[in-house]
């Protein structure tokens, strides 16, 4: 596989690697037996010099990444949760109108789609995974089964006009033709419409070090500065920022196709991203610097429980933790199982380090001394689930943000329930 040789965003030449992970097995390309072949691709980033652009040096075929999925959204009850928080944050910035419809991009299974459907909206949704858009269309929620950009785009507004809200969470990362897809909104809007992108951001990936989001479906790690300026090249121009927990760090831009008064969270955005040097290369050198220290804590936390012969178990068997687990060499000889709650994991083994995943019960069923949280952005969640489900008492690992920690669950959900 050859690397790219210009810029995704701005088609710039000058791209500085800086962090280079080896090969890697596909994140979510679980497998059915351990001995399984499984085909596995370079993994590294570079800066773009030009627009500053944090992206990956290659590009893995999408077809392969993305018609079967793993991550059905519904099943997290803090995604569910945050999904309520959107729909009314989404319609304080839009003249709701009840004539027009909410279209959604990568929409899995429509979980952020139903509160809006519960108001009364007409929506919907678009996904290229087909065993996702089955499972969407099955328990009401229209949705087309594709790949998004100018082609789609214009399919969709000859049938159904233009949309009052265009919703895009969390799928710009994944997308390998940036400009397909970027013109694709531009011309599902008009003059009205309002888009609401959400974007695991960078400068949270820069400062909490979350170096397990980088896996081949993610491309991109956008930034205020490398976003907008993309935007910008399609006439969409960003008025307005909002935060979301969603990746543990992300943030939702809300753009236009006209430039209207900007809020001043836009121009407060810019100045945290300046400040922070969210920006720099040298900020992003010191990033893969932090990643080998934080991989030897980590792996020091981990042989002082297996000297200690506590039984350690996983939970959470997410495309993040594939790239913790390959990247820090952790394989069943620490970690003999993963809970996972999605049934489509279950009796599967984790690319490249080939640790079984099964159902919470039958995990917890093992009494493990000490649970390793892979999902960590979901850690109230399951820390609620181990001590509600399973009045589990041990110890858990907790490897992000940095740096790696074991805590109780009193003391995880002392913190939650103080907030
Ligand atoms: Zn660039």
């Amino acid at each position: 596989m050859q690397p790219i040789e210009k810029c995704r965003a701005c088609e710039g030449k000058k791209l500085k690697l800086f962090f280079d992970f080896g090969i890697q097995p596909l994140a979510n390309s679980l497998l059915k037996n351990p001995n399984e072949f499984e085909k596995s691709y370079p993994l590294s980033l570079s800066w773009c010099e030009d627009c500053n652009l944090v992206q990956l040096n290659h590009t893995a075929d999408p077809k392969e990444l993305f018609s079967e999925y793993v991550w059905v959204t519904g099943t997290s009850s803090t995604a569910k949760m945050y999904s309520q928080v959107f729909c009314s944050e989404v319609l304080k910035r839009s003249e709701a109108n009840e004539n027009r419809y909410i279209l959604e991009v990568a929409s899995n299974d429509g979980t952020f789609l139903q509160p809006f459907l519960n108001k009364g909206f007409n929506v919907l949704g678009i996904d290229p995974a087909q065993n996702i858009v089955r499972i969407a269309n099955a328990s009401g929620m229209p949705t087309i089964c594709g790949f998004f950009g100018r082609g789609l785009a214009r399919e969709i507004i000859d049938k159904h006009g233009y949309p009052q809200i265009v919703i895009a969470r969390n799928v710009l990362p994944h997308v390998a033709n940036l400009h397909d897809f970027i013109e694709g909104l531009s011309l599902c809007m008009d003059d009205d419409s309002v888009l609401a992108l959400e974007i695991h951001y960078a400068k949270v990936i820069l400062e909490e070090l979350h170096y397990d989001s980088i896996y081949h479906e993610h491309l991109c790690y956008f930034s205020l500065k490398s976003v907008e300026k993309l935007l910008n090249a399609f006439s969409l121009f960003v008025y307005d920022i909002a935060e979301s927990p969603i990746s543990g760090g992300s943030i939702v831009l809300y753009a236009k196709k006209v430039k209207v008064r900007e809020e001043e969270t836009v121009q407060r955005y810019r100045d945290i991203e300046n400040v922070g040097m969210t920006n720099e290369l040298s900020s992003w050198q010191s990033f893969a610097n932090r990643a080998f220290q934080h991989r030897q804590q980590l792996l020091n936390i981990i042989d002082e429980e297996v000297k200690s012969h506590r039984h350690i178990v996983g939970y959470g068997a997410s495309a993040r933790s594939s790239t913790l687990l390959n990247f820090c060499g952790i394989d069943t000889g620490q970690i003999s199982v993963i809970a996972d709650q999605s049934h489509l994991k279950h009796k599967r083994f984790t690319p490249g380090t080939c640790i079984p995943i099964e159902a919470p019960d039958d995990v917890m069923n093992s009494k493990p001394d000490t649970v390793f949280i892979m999902a960590w952005n979901f850690l109230e969640e399951i820390a609620l689930i181990l001590k509600n489900d399973y009045r589990f008492k041990g110890r858990l690992i907790i490897p992000f943000p940095h740096p790696p920690k074991i805590m109780t669950i009193e003391e995880v959900l002392d913190g939650y329930y103080k907030r």
